[in-house]
């Protein structure tokens, strides 16, 4: 174990940018996963139709920085994919997030780009809201009003997280624009894409470089007093590393249900939300993503779920509290050079994966230059 002068525990985009990184500056790497597979939860594979899936639901890679876009790119090309989704509103299938066509098309207007703000101002005038704006409620209605909240936010957000939406926090809000134009794209990033060949192919080949080493299905504790480097690169569930002593941080999981049908197309948009209707939150045709070509399409339908991996963190007041305190032991052995927490579940951020990427980017360099 000594050999090593670097330890990183996981491998999926915050753990295998951050190895990269430093076996090019030489650094002798072992990465340690406790999945069977590297890549976490980007994982992807082609099934026996042809189709790349995405194990733990659909990742679509969008930046604005153009570094992180660059990084990505040394490892894979990209597709030129801009993600487009449709939601399942009062029985029509119309453009999210809300733009100009949405409302035409829900509430039979026909609003020039100049008049939806007019319109959204006048939904916002009629409703009730906290204008300390605290809550994603109350972001959200200070944007689009009661009418458009109910139909689009309400029930979705509530299915995904299981909770009442007053409680979470506005910046989940931030993820979500409103639109006067007729734009379509789910993101409004420069850089968007799907690596062409997956994610997986994407990060085996960040892993290729003589300095890494690489320990699948092993769990960090089981072998953590072992372990003796210079440095060790966390990306696990935060509170885990502490055996959670200050208690346990809420995740939020989904259950991937895929289904394959003899059929060439499913449905009319690569992604369909479902915010008032049945269990599921959302409905991704990978074949739409990929423009792979078959006669069948496998789809995937998410069930949120309080059990199961750690997919999402939780935005609200508690868990932000207890990550405080937290943050407040990872700072201390961070200041020791010996450690660095990184990614979403390790910082306890809903990180896109850029910023994930970009997080261990800079937190890397930061310890290279120290
Ligand atoms: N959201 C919503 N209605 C939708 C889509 C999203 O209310 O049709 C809310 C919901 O609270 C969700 C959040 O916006 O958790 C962020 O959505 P995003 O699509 O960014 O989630 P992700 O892709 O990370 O699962």
């Amino acid at each position: 174990m000594n050999y090593y002068k670097v330890v990183i525990i996981g491998c999926g985009l915050s753990g295998a940018t951050s190895a990269r990184l430093l076996a090019e500056q030489g650094y002798k790497v072992l990465v340690i996963e406790q999945k069977k597979h590297i890549s976490g939860q980007v994982y992807d594979y082609k099934n026996e139709c042809g189709i790349t899936l995405h194990q733990y639901g659909p990742h679509i890679f969008h930046t604005k920085l153009k570094h992180v876009w660059d990084f990505v790119n040394r490892f894979s090309e990209f597709s030129n994919f801009q993600h487009k989704v449709l939601s399942f509103v009062d029985g029509n299938f119309v453009p999210f997030p809300i733009n100009r066509q949405t409302i035409n098309q829900l509430f039979g207007e026909n609003l020039t780009t100049k008049d939806v703000p007019v319109f959204l101002q006048k939904e916002v005038d009629k409703a009730q809201y906290n204008s300390s704006l605290v809550s994603f409620r109350d972001a959200v209605v200070s944007q689009v009003g009661e009418r458009l909240y109910a139909l689009f936010f309400e029930k979705y957000t509530e299915k995904q997280w299981n909770c009442n939406p007053d409680t979470l926090s506005s910046d989940l809000a931030g993820r979500i624009p409103v639109r006067d134009n007729n734009d379509c794209r789910y993101f409004s990033d420069k850089y968007q894409g799907i690596p062409v060949k997956g994610y997986t192919a994407m990060i085996n080949k960040m892993l290729d470089h003589e300095n890494i080493h690489l320990l699948l299905g092993c769990d960090y504790e089981h072998i953590k007093d072992q372990l003796s480097t210079q440095l060790l690169i966390y990306t696990g569930e935060l509170d885990r590393f502490f055996d959670y002593k200050h208690g346990k941080l809420a995740y939020r999981s989904v259950k991937i249900e895929f289904r394959t049908y003899e059929q060439e197309l499913f449905q009319l948009a690569p992604v369909v939300n479902y915010p008032n209707d049945y269990d599921y939150t959302r409905i991704t045709e990978f074949k739409q993503m990929t423009g792979e070509k078959s006669e069948k399409t496998t789809v995937c339908y998410e069930y949120p779920s309080a059990d199961g991996l750690p997919f999402y963190t939780v935005p609200n007041k508690e868990n932000q509290h207890l990550r405080e305190q937290y943050m407040q032991e990872v700072a201390q052995l961070e200041m020791t050079g010996k450690y660095l927490f990184i990614g979403r579940l390790a910082e306890y951020k809903y990180y896109n994966m850029d910023l994930a990427i970009d997080s261990a980017i800079k937190r890397v360099q930061q310890w290279i230059n120290r």
